[in-house]
């Protein structure tokens, strides 16, 4: 296997989500930037599209440095609505093992 030592951007290839928006910072991410060590991290979001989440599209999060390149890899999640689904307020059924609610 081979090493990579720089640390800023080596991954987010292929099916990566597609941003769409503009990137906002939300929150102080409270950890130290593993390739300049900064502690100028922050929490990210960002409106993204990609195939792969329900609707096609939703936010992305991921962290990023204000002092050099670096960002973690993206997580991201569906805003969109399941195909079919649009106004149908009926809640889903949980499928046959699934959380069986407390009785006690
Ligand atoms: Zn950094």
């Amino acid at each position: 296997m081979e090493i990579n030592d720089d640390l800023r951007r080596d991954y987010g290839l292929g099916n990566s989500s597609k941003p769409t928006g503009k990137p906002k910072v939300v929150a102080k991410a409270g950890t130290i930037c593993p390739y300049c060590l900064s502690d100028t991290t922050f929490i990210i979001e960002v409106e993204v599209d990609n195939g792969y989440l329900i609707g096609g599209k939703g936010i992305g999060v991921y962290v990023g440095c204000a002092a050099c390149p670096w960002a973690s890899p993206m997580l991201s999640y569906s805003t969109g609505d399941r195909p079919g689904s649009a106004g149908d307020e009926t809640p889903q059924k949980v499928p046959s093992g699934g959380a069986v609610p407390r009785t006690d």
